[in-house]
């Protein structure tokens, strides 16, 4: 059985449903199918949350959200049925609306949560009706029967032990539904969405599909996970910086969650965990050319050069404190760092002198966790040591193998870099990651230097 997961774009318009659907009927053993919401709808339905009822604004985007789904649905031969569900969706989705909750506690992270699977909700309803149209056999599950988490609204933790155990349950239950054995079987569920004991919807995190797809895959046994996308892999780094970069062929789990932790946006970094545990391979490759080999994430690549792949995360934030008291005394940084966690706030990289300390944070404006340095923060640690903050920074990795085993690689890497002011280096730590901080501005320049020196 391969797990097969198609993501916004690939499930964005009628066309591309209609091409992943393609894709499915053309083997057989991808009978469990798990997809995203519409590319866009899970920020439409997110930015519906902050705003009143009734306001333009949300009309607007209702509108957006209804016509983009109907016209999907009247393209379908199954029009009639097709343009059924998504009324149904829409009206359960205003009446939700309604329900608005202001308080900022439990009961409004977890409207919002019943609020985001809609976007789900809607495309696989829709996903549904046109793989019946390719003459499939498909079962529409909802994922909260599978995908136990706990109550931690918007990012949710998965019970692992629970959800294998009901998707076992599952496929006893329904034994054969989707066996290579019965080709035209699909299951068809929605990535993203969990549901806690109490059955209520849960949400996995945004981008959280991929996560979903590995978990399934993990859980079924799959012999493939494949990650559907709009381009066709993973590539040495973001062609529209440098155009000669293209896709890997085979990248290893190690690598690919480095890539996916850095900024490569294609893969959630979540999803890495489940699918290595199960030495699962996973196929990353384009909807809209899937003849195209894609890249394939597997434990023992054949080839591992040392430089494999350059990310680029911008919008960094670099924090350094200086304190006398640093000096051959225990416990300061445990204090910076409870501070911080107070604060949840999360630090990517560390580099320590005798009497000071430099982090890094991520403050880029992703739509939701967005890390805010406020006054509070601030003050916290103004009391204890001097404070220095610096924006508008880039965090720029060099991902691949043996990094901190390979001689001369480092003097290699510096040598290249030399027109470039380097704020702070992290190198040691990981075999498969050298990371440096610079202006954001040198962002692109440093890629392309980079890459064109250990890539061509
Ligand atoms: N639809 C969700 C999001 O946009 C989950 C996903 O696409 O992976 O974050
Ligand atoms: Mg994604």
């Amino acid at each position: 059985m391969i797990v097969s997961k198609f993501g916004g774009t690939s499930v964005g318009s009628y066309e591309a449903m209609s091409r992943s659907a393609n894709i499915i009927v053309d083997n057989p053993k991808r009978n469990w199918v798990v997809i995203s919401a519409t590319s866009g709808t899970t920020n439409h339905l997110l930015r519906l949350s902050s705003l009143p009822l009734n306001t333009d604004e949300g009309n607007g985007l209702l509108d957006q959200i209804s016509r983009r789904h109907l016209d999907i649905a009247s393209q379908c031969s199954f029009k009639k049925e097709a343009i059924k569900a998504v009324e149904e969706c829409m009206r359960n989705l205003s009446a939700h609306l309604s329900k608005q909750q202001t308080s900022k506690d439990h009961s409004e992270t977890q409207w919002v949560d019943t609020l985001l699977a809609f976007g789900e909700i809607l495309s696989t309803q829709l996903f549904a009706w046109v793989l019946r149209e390719k003459e499939l056999n498909v079962q529409l599950k909802w994922a909260g029967d599978f995908i136990c988490t706990d109550s931690r609204f918007g990012l949710a933790a998965v019970n692992l032990e629970v959800t294998y155990a009901k998707l076992q349950q599952f496929l006893t239950a329904n034994e054969g539904f989707v066996s290579y054995q019965k080709p035209g079987n699909v299951l068809l569920t929605q990535g993203f969405i969990g549901a806690d004991v109490q059955g209520r919807t849960t949400t996995l995190g945004r981008g959280g599909s991929d996560f979903s797809a590995a978990l399934f895959a993990e859980a079924l046994g799959a012999e493939c996970l494949e990650i559907w996308t709009d381009v066709a892999g993973v590539y040495t780094t973001d062609p529209r910086v440098v155009s000669t970069a293209h896709a890997i062929d085979e990248i290893s789990f190690d690598e690919a969650a480095e890539l996916s932790i850095f900024g490569g946006k294609v893969l959630h970094p979540a999803m890495v965990k489940p699918v290595r545990r199960a030495n699962i391979p996973v196929r990353v490759a384009s909807s809209m050319e899937p003849e195209l080999p894609g890249t394939n994430i597997v434990t023992n690549p054949l080839n591992r050069p040392v430089v494999r792949t350059l990310s680029v995360r911008k919008e960094q934030t670099l924090m350094t404190l200086h304190s006398l008291e640093m000096l051959h005394q225990p416990g300061f940084l445990a204090k910076v760092f409870s501070i911080l966690s107070e604060h949840r706030i999360s630090v990517d990289l560390v580099t320590t002198s005798e009497v000071s300390v430099s982090l890094t944070l991520d403050t880029a404006h992703k739509a939701s966790n967005k890390v805010e340095l406020s006054e509070a923060v601030l003050r916290a640690l103004n009391d204890f040591c001097d404070v220095e903050v610096e924006y508008n920074l880039a965090l720029v990795a060099v991902i691949g193998n043996a990094l901190n085993q390979t001689l001369g690689i480092s003097g290699q890497l510096f040598s290249t870099l030399k027109e470039y002011n380097i704020r702070l280096v992290s190198h040691g730590a990981s075999a498969n990651n050298v990371c440096f901080l610079v202006e954001e501005s040198d962002a692109e320049a440093v890629v392309q230097t980079l890459h064109q020196s250990f890539i061509g």
